[in-house]
């Protein structure tokens, strides 16, 4: 069988096509090979699609039908092959609306599974990240060194320079990139397709994450290109969107720069079907918000400042959430070092997070603010610069929740810092190891070549539960609880 039988024979077998659109899709994929007829002796490597895509890949290289040989010009290609067997957004909307009126479950489900065998999620790559769990004062925490997203390849990079700046699509998360061929600068996104949600009165879309940091992760989307906004509305939104959706929890990344997400310029949501060890770190002191005594409130065992919300109805918490939104964004507490506002620009926000307890919608509302001192020019209640070698990144929505999202560097970093302990190398000598030198000599004398990797995960775990607590704004002190106290006291 040929490459190109093989990968139609592939889309028939995981249902993206017919039966009967055998012929069609053979003469559809022939017109993007550029090929005038079915290249018998062109066999695929393996079964895995991943292997028949890279037979037909270099062998399209080899006639020189690609921008030259890149991860992303080959990235480009395939999908584009990909996107020739997807079934139309239509189709797409309906079978996922058959399965919802059934069973919510079974719908997302259906949809992640086909977000896989599209290749929009490459299951390969996913295949080669790396995670493990820790424990600590906050429980099991998770940690990923994502590998799924391709590190830029300088010759791309060098291409895209001398492009004009495009404009559309607006962005990576804008509702156009729904079946977009893309370009050296741009994904594309053939066999993308996404699935429209209405909340809270309003048009958005989900899709899951092509990069996966934690099982079904989602991204639900508002079909507008407009900014972040953390607010009445994006509460309803969250809680409508656990309403429709139980089994998922759902999150917001802050509105401000360095305590949001990466992407402010597009209102989105994460969501997934995951527990994070937030969720099961519990209420460790109750409170009571005035004026909303009937709502069960707390403090949140956890490193950074979380006031957890829980009632029977959402729009209850909408209400409460709303007010305490309002509060923050005012309040200041010089002894605390809070303040709302320096020189005109905010910096109270919050990164709220929404799902069901039972029957129960819980809200989490996460208390951020993104101040800098000359001291912590990065942000003050951000990782601090001792912590910079593990992670310097944004503390976002992930992270807050406890999973570390680590750059891909780390792996071989962590590898050479496993290396060096366990022969007595110099860790100071070795530019892979050079910023991790104070932190591993720490625990190097338990190092042996049988424990060497497990604590040094263990240790990452611990520096991950440190960047949380710098990342709170009340610090988990006598002293900086009886300050969040006064918060809530305060709020009205
Ligand atoms: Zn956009």
């Amino acid at each position: 069988m040929s490459a190109v039988d093989a990968l139609v024979e592939y889309a028939v077998g995981h249902e993206l096509i017919q039966p009967e659109d055998r012929v069609w899709a053979l003469n559809a994929l022939l017109e993007v090979l550029q090929l005038d007829a079915n290249p018998e002796e062109l066999e695929a490597g393996g079964s895995e699609l991943h292997e028949i895509l890279n037979a037909l890949i270099d062998d399209a290289a080899a006639r020189g039908l690609l921008d030259g040989d890149s991860i992303v010009a080959r990235d480009l290609f395939d999908t584009a092959l990909m996107g020739r067997l997807t079934p139309l957004p239509r189709e797409v909307h309906a079978r996922f609306t058959g399965l919802y009126a059934e069973d919510p479950v079974a719908a997302t489900d259906w949809y992640y599974r086909f977000s896989q065998e599209t290749n929009y999620i490459r299951r390969d790559r996913m295949a080669k990240d790396v995670a493990w769990q820790s424990e600590t004062d906050y429980g099991t925490l998770d940690t990923t060194i994502n590998l799924a997203k391709p590190e830029k390849d300088p010759r791309a990079i060098a291409a895209a320079r001398n492009l004009p700046a495009a404009g559309y699509p607006q962005c990576l998360l804008c509702m156009e990139n729904e079946g977009y061929a893309g370009r050296i600068n741009h994904p594309a996104r053939q066999n993308h397709r996404t699935v429209p949600v209405t909340i809270n009165g309003s048009p958005w879309f989900i899709q899951y994450s092509p990069y996966v940091y934690y099982n079904e992760h989602s991204i639900v989307f508002n079909a507008q290109h407009t900014p972040m906004k953390i607010d009445r509305a994006a509460f309803a939104k969250l809680l409508d969107f656990v309403g429709l959706f139980p089994h998922y929890f759902v999150g917001s990344n802050a509105d401000l720069p360095i305590v949001g997400g990466s992407i402010l310029a597009h209102d989105h949501f994460q969501g997934g079907h995951f527990e994070f060890a937030m969720e099961r770190a519990p209420i460790e002191r109750e409170v009571t918000l005035a004026g909303f005594e009937d709502i069960t409130a707390g403090v949140v065992r956890w490193p950074m400042s979380v006031l957890r919300l829980r009632h029977a109805s959402a729009e209850r918490l909408v209400d409460a959430a709303e007010t305490v939104l309002a509060a923050w964004r005012g309040y200041t507490d010089e002894a605390a070092f809070v303040f709302a506002e320096t020189d005109g620009e905010p910096h109270n926000t919050i990164t709220p997070i929404a799902r069901r307890r039972g029957t129960d919608f819980e809200l989490d509302l996460v208390l951020r603010n993104n101040i800098t001192t000359e001291e912590h020019p990065m942000g003050l209640y951000h990782p601090h610069a001792e912590l910079h070698h593990i992670k310097k990144e944004n503390i976002g929505l992930i992270e807050v929740m406890g999973l570390a999202v680590l750059p891909a560097r780390l792996k071989e970093e962590l590898a050479a810092v496993a290396d060096a302990l366990v022969s007595g190398a110099d860790l100071r000598a070795n530019p892979l190891t050079e910023s991790h030198a104070e932190w591993a000599e720490a625990f190097a004398a338990e190092v042996t070549a049988e424990n060497a990797m497990s604590v040094i995960e263990r240790e990452v775990g611990e520096v991950f539960a440190k960047v949380l607590e710098h990342a709170g704004v009340y610090a988990r002190t006598p002293k900086g609880q009886a300050a969040f106290d006064r918060f809530i006291a305060s709020i009205r």
